[in-house]
């Protein structure tokens, strides 16, 4: 499977300038200005790109994969993802989550159909648990998930802050954290801690005061959510400040928050990602907690969201690229690998029209979007 996208203006996510990418089966293995078609080796694909600007594909580390919800009971569950959902708007690899509910959802779903994604084309991982402390696991315990399961990466979402959460006290999480690390070390895993943030006042206050009594690493925290509140954005600058990566919802109003960070505060960009809740339910409460509405994050959110800091906040698109990409591959450990055009990258691909909409996607090689719809759809599309 030899492929040779020709005259690619390409971002990885720095400006490479215009050129050739050769892709060796799943892989990209080799950038110039002009790459000879080889002859003898059998069929070589060449497709011209025509100038168009190429991006790596997005990570998005927070996607309720088999659905979330049920705030408003059971007939406010949310729909399982379908692959189109994700690959139409350029994301290529994707963190699964449960969320309020770790009971009629489950590790086990979420595994599978982690699994299934996989199988349709698009690279997947999952964080073991759902809202509460302790949480739910596949094995007994959330360090052995690490060690024993591939495809888990970290613990998420935990609720902190949040009158949905099992309102655990600072000794619960710190126990927690102490799992995810050894369990990522021994699993060779980043061993994150994904945690839901929720309205209320106290906000990060439980990570800092762990951060203050252990010895745990400020990088294994990845709060998202942070854009909820103005008060909750200042404590994420804060967290920035100390080294902690800070995950912003995308949303209509996410680019503001984006914006605060790096201009109000200072933040730098390196140390904020961005990920959609896709999926994930998005209940609206009164001020006495009663559910009030209901929508569903969409994946599309970070597409938008990426376009409103590049297009409203005038962030040039090398560095706008990086909330969508090698940041987040940082946090993932998969840097070289993910969120980037490079040699021995996986060959995961955007080309974006002149209007930055998602034109051709590629993902491990494989063209999954072509003229801005689906040619490869989930099994049940
Ligand atoms: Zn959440």
């Amino acid at each position: 499977m030899i492929k040779i996208i020709k005259n690619a203006n390409v971002y990885s996510p720095e400006p490479v300038g215009k050129g050739d990418i050769l892709i060796l089966g799943d892989r990209i293995a080799h950038l110039d200005s002009n790459i000879p078609v080889p002859s003898g080796l059998g069929d070589v694909e060449v497709v011209d790109a025509k100038g168009a600007t190429i991006v790596p594909g997005f990570i998005d580390q927070h996607v309720h994969l088999i659905g979330g919800g049920g705030e408003g009971g059971p007939a406010t569950r949310t729909p399982e993802i379908q692959l189109s959902q994700i690959t139409l708007n350029g994301v290529t690899t994707v963190v699964g989550c449960l969320g309020t509910d770790g009971t009629t959802r489950h590790m086990y779903g979420l595994l599978a159909k982690a699994r299934a994604l996989e199988l349709e084309g698009i690279s997947t991982f999952i964080y073991t648990g759902a809202y509460e402390v302790p949480t739910r696991t596949i094995t007994d315990n959330v360090r052995n998930d690490l060690i024993l399961i591939d495809k888990v990466i970290g613990v998420g979402e935990i609720a902190i802050s949040d009158h949905r959460s099992s309102q655990p006290d600072v000794a619960e999480i710190r126990k927690l954290a102490a799992e995810a690390r050894v369990g990522g070390m021994l699993g060779g895993k980043p061993g994150l801690v994904h945690f839901h943030v929720g309205g209320g006042p106290r906000g990060i206050q439980p990570i800092f005061d762990i951060l203050e009594t252990s010895e745990l690493p400020i990088t294994i925290f990845t709060p998202t959510h942070m854009n909820r509140t103005p008060e909750l954005l200042e404590q994420g600058a804060a967290f920035a400040k100390q080294g902690g990566r800070v995950d912003i919802t995308a949303g209509p109003e996410a680019y503001k928050g984006i914006m605060r960070l790096l201009n109000e505060f200072n933040v730098p960009i390196s140390n904020i990602t961005i990920s959609s809740d896709g999926n994930g339910s998005m209940p609206k409460f009164d001020r006495g907690g009663n559910l009030i509405g209901l929508g569903v994050g969409s994946v599309r959110a970070d597409l938008d969201t990426w376009r409103d800091v590049m297009v409203k906040g005038h962030v040039p698109m090398e560095e706008a690229l990086k909330l969508l990409t090698t940041n987040v591959a940082q946090n993932l450990n998969l840097q070289g690998k993910k969120g980037c055009i490079v040699r021995g990258a996986d060959a995961d691909l955007v080309e974006l029209t002149d209007d930055l909409e998602v034109n051709r996607v590629w993902a491990k090689g494989r063209l999954m979007v072509d003229g801005g719809r689906a040619v490869v759809k989930g099994t049940f599309e």
